[in-house]
């Protein structure tokens, strides 16, 4: 008997995280006649407003994970830091389809560039501290600039100090307070770019097209398809992406991130779900992420990634969102996604707008020009 159900529409899929990549997540699986389930702390959250079955509390709480379960026919997740205990009683008790190996390598920045590495496939050259005279040896060996981060936990450029000179280096002692920590060498990269690459339990790989990444202090601001590269490079980043999926035995979704330079590829980070530079695909590909996921997931054929037109989709945080709904008129060749957070924190993604045409210099103006991202200070190209 194989391993893996084929999960039908009417069933219940249970999620685990219900922030803004579960309410993409849920919204496609409504539209292919599945129901939701969904565990957060928050009420009301944005997966949660859309959810068929909202049970609100901490993702530790086993009680809460039980009930779930109870209710859900297959459990998958939208973010990879979900409690071990958690994990292990969902894999022993529930159908987890994903497994728990992809996240137990992805929770910790060891495993995961370990793994990377066991695959043949380059990073920047790193080493592993505990203390601060780790710290200060490591970087001495690496060498300046280099990039110290939390090995677990951090996101969207929390938990990392970038040491560019000696004297920033106590600044990355407190890093050290909460987790052990990677020293990264920085790669002076041309381009950040990532493959989202999902596979199903029958072992069908599908790729999207090459996302071009472009960040403003660590977040991401907008991604560009195609990303304006070769077809040597970007076949290259495939494979690279390939790789990593087959080695890992993947089953989903998976972002490889990648910085692009001197016509090489290292890998920065993996996210094993959909990723906020997949969000393109929801008007622009054949197959969105989050269909795909939700296909992947129950086991159902895998849809075609084809690009049907060029797109630059750009991030909405707290700060924008208020000149996002003045310039609306802005949204004529574009499509506006608001995730239903209640308040717009700085920095905090509220939602995102995918601009769409055939021209993506031109979309790329647009942005430009808007009042909406006049913020561009520290934008790294
Ligand atoms: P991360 O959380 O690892 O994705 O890092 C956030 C952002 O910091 C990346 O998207 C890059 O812009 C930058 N960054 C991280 N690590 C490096 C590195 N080793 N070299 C150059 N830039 C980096």
């Amino acid at each position: 008997m194989s391993l893996y159900k084929t999960i039908h529409p009417g069933s219940t899929i249970g999620i685990i995280g219900g922030g803004q990549l579960g309410r993409m997540m849920a919204l496609s699986a409504r539209e292919m006649g599945y129901k939701i389930a969904v565990l957060d702390p928050t009420p009301d959250s944005p997966c949660g407003q859309i959810a068929d079955i909202e049970i609100t509390a901490q993702y530790h709480d086993l009680k809460a994970i039980k009930e779930l379960a109870m209710v859900s026919d297959v459990i998958t997740y939208e973010f990879e830091n979900i409690d071990h205990d958690a994990l292990t009683w969902l894999h022993e008790n529930t159908y987890l389809p994903q497994g728990t190996e992809m996240l137990r390598i992805t929770q910790d920045r060891e495993t995961e560039k370990n793994a990377i590495v066991h695959l043949g496939v380059p990073v920047a050259p790193f080493k592993i501290v505990n203390t601060e005279h780790e710290l200060e040896d490591a970087i001495y060996q690496i060498g300046l600039p280099c990039v110290v981060k939390t090995c677990r936990g951090g996101y969207d450029g929390k938990g990392q100090v970038v040491v560019k000179k000696i004297s920033d280096i106590p600044s990355a002692y407190d890093l050290l307070i909460s987790s052990k920590c990677i020293v990264e060498g920085w790669v002076p990269f041309e381009k950040e770019i990532s493959v989202i690459i999902t596979r199903s339990p029958r072992g069908e790989v599908k790729t999207f097209p090459i996302a071009e990444n472009i960040h403003v202090n660590n977040i991401l601001h907008q991604t560009i398809v195609p990303a304006r590269m070769s077809e040597q490079v970007i076949e290259k980043a495939e494979k690279v992406a390939r790789t990593i999926a087959d080695g890992l035995g993947l089953v989903g979704t998976l972002a490889v991130e990648m910085f692009y330079v001197n016509e090489d590829i290292y890998v920065n980070e993996l996210a094993p779900r959909p990723h906020n530079s997949g969000h393109y695909s929801i008007e622009a590909c054949i197959t969105s992420q989050f269909e795909q996921h939700i296909r992947a997931v129950c086991n159902l054929p895998l849809g075609s990634t084809e690009l049907v037109t060029p797109a630059v989709m750009v991030n909405l945080l707290g700060e924008h969102v208020d000149l996002a709904l003045q310039h609306i008129q802005i949204l004529e060749n574009s499509k506006l996604h608001l995730y239903g957070k209640k308040e717009a924190k700085q920095k905090r993604k509220m939602g995102h707008i995918t601009f769409l045409g055939k021209d993506v210099e031109k979309l790329i103006q647009t942005i430009e020009v808007s009042p909406i991202w006049m913020e561009k200070a520290g934008v790294k190209r």
